[in-house]
């Protein structure tokens, strides 16, 4: 029995978390979301929690009307989703925001020596150092959700860090693997959205278009397992049934394995350090046709490429990267920029930050800031 607290509950990994909560029994602290009342009203209705955040007031005052009969408080705000991330009952706070707005309220579980599950890889991207440093100095465990990281860190489990020859990050793709630089030239969002493998939100489905996801997702590595990007590698894996592995220095590879089921990540977060129980595990290894793993063409598709530069140069690049690739991701969605575009400025972005030596949370909250105008400028220009 855990109290759980989830950020970001209506969407695909927050609806997939509360399944997890509903199989193991869970009580739910709070939830919070950043616009769609109805379905917060219904996981409202079924889970009833203590409280529940909106992304705004007005959404919040309709949520209050529609909840009336209920013993719950409604806040709307940034500083409302901290406020219930930090609240002392919960047991772990399941971090499902999308982008950099995840990183306060990650601060704040952390703050109080609350456990978090992260889904957000924006967060450790962004701003990795300063996340893992106050998750250590209050003894507060940060567990990863993101289906690869969790499958490094189950594969870890078989051995030690010094015993690490390299990390083998798979990638499924996306929907483009395979494609050359005219095939991407016109492809649409529609297209960008139609994940093989994965049903997700639109954010982090354009990022599996791109390969950013991929991208975020090594340096999410090299701050979650303190490893350098030259010992992790990226492997094209089109079937996402291994989600990751780890090769040990006995030339053991450890692999994990399942079906493209975000709720066996989520399980184990929750569990950690033990396995919780599914109510069924039916995944029949003998359906598949095969398994395969090929190079990744990062000519074509140079996030992965952009991710290492950026890590490697540390600091706030890692922050830039992040900012360029969330605007340009939203300028892609609202149809004012090509498939295409979206790597190019993330690297003109690269290329043209302002040196920075600090690193504080608000030189974070600055780069971030320079990087989405930056990109919007381009746009202009
Ligand atoms: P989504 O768009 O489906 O859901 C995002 C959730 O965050 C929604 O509940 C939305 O209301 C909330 N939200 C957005 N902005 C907010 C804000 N400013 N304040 C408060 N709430 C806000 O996204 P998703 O696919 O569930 O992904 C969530 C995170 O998990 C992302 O960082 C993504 O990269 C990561 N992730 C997702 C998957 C997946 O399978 N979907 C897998 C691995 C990692
Ligand atoms: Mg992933």
């Amino acid at each position: 029995m855990k109290n759980v607290t989830i950020l970001g509950s209506t969407g695909s990994i927050g609806t997939q978390t509360l399944e997890v909560c509903r199989e193991q029994g869970f009580k739910i602290v709070a939830l919070a979301a950043n616009s769609n009342v109805a379905i917060l009203e219904e996981q409202i209705r079924e889970f009833k929690p203590s409280f529940a955040v909106l992304g705004c007031e007005k959404f919040a005052a309709d949520l209050k009307a529609r909840v009336a009969d209920l013993p719950i408080k409604i806040l709307f705000g940034e500083g409302a989703i901290c406020e219930v991330a930090a609240n002392p009952k919960n047991d772990i706070v399941l971090n499902a925001i999308v982008g950099i707005a995840g990183l306060k309220p990650t601060l704040a579980a952390l703050e109080q020596g609350i456990d978090v599950a992260l889904a957000n890889k924006e967060t450790l991207v962004a701003a990795g150092e300063i996340v893992l440093k106050l998750a250590r100095s209050k003894g507060a465990k940060l567990i990863p959700v993101d289906s690869e990281h969790s499958a490094i860190f189950q594969c870890l489990q078989a051995g030690n860090k010094s015993e690490i020859q390299s990390i083998l990050l798979t990638a499924s793709g996306g929907p483009f693997a395979g494609f050359t630089t005219k095939q991407l030239e016109d492809v649409t969002i529609a297209d960008a959205l139609n994940h093989p493998n994965w049903s997700m939100g639109k954010k982090i489905s354009i990022d599996s278009a791109t390969l950013m996801n991929k991208g975020l997702e090594l340096i999410e590595a090299v701050h979650f397992f303190d490893i350098s990007e030259e010992k992790i590698k990226t492997i094209l894996h089109r079937q996402s049934i291994v989600h990751s592995a780890v090769e040990f220095t006995d030339g053991s590879i450890i692999s994990q394995m399942g079906g493209a089921d975000m709720k066996i990540p989520i399980r184990y977060a929750f569990g950690y350090p033990t396995r919780l129980k599914a109510k069924k595990t039916n995944f029949d290894l003998t359906t598949l046709t095969g398994l395969t793993f090929e190079n990744i063409d990062n000519t074509t598709f140079r996030s992965i490429d952009l991710a290492r530069s950026a890590i490697r140069q540390g600091g706030l690049f890692p922050c830039i990267y992040n900012g360029a690739n969330e605007a340009a991701v939203e300028l892609f969605l609202q149809g004012k920029i090509k498939f295409l575009q979206i790597q190019n400025l993330v690297q003109v972005a690269l290329e043209n930050a302002p040196k920075n030596e600090g690193f504080s949370l608000e030189n974070v909250f600055e780069a971030d800031l320079w990087s989405r105008n930056y990109v919007k400028e381009q746009l202009n220009a």
